[in-house]
């Protein structure tokens, strides 16, 4: 789920309010996103890899919130990492489509909607 937006980072150019497809964020009186419904949260990474800013942290964990330090993620290099080993938008002539943060998404999706039958 969406955890930490970076007010440091972040150019208020509204692109993740845009691109979230459950609207999860409100822009805030600077005109800089909040989260604002973190519960609506599909965990999709559509606000990480439209940010060219690298200001957002999604954690992976799709069923319910994750305790996490800023300055651990800011610290660890994770800000702006999956958009990177996505190979989206700059990042596609230098690296694959790895998409390796998928992976409890993707488990749960096939778990409920089995294949139909034959
Ligand atoms: S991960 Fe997806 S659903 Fe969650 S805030 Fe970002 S764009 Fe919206
Ligand atoms: S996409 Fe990034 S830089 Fe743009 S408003 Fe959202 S957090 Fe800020």
């Amino acid at each position: 789920m969406i955890e930490l937006v970076f007010a440091d980072r972040c150019t208020a150019c509204g692109d993740c309010v845009a691109t979230c497809p459950t609207n999860v964020f409100d822009f805030g009186v600077d005109g800089r996103p909040v989260v604002a419904r973190q519960a609506d949260c599909q965990t999709c990474f559509m606000c990480e890899l439209y940010c060219r800013a690298d200001a957002l942290f999604v954690a992976p964990d799709c069923t319910g919130p994750t305790p996490v330090d800023a300055e651990r993620v800011r610290a660890a290099g994770l800000l702006g990492q999956f958009r990177r080993d996505s190979g989206w938008d700059e990042w596609s002539v230098t690296h694959a489509n790895e998409h390796w943060r998928m992976d409890d998404v993707f488990r749960m999706a096939r778990t409920a909607t089995p294949p139909p039958s034959t």
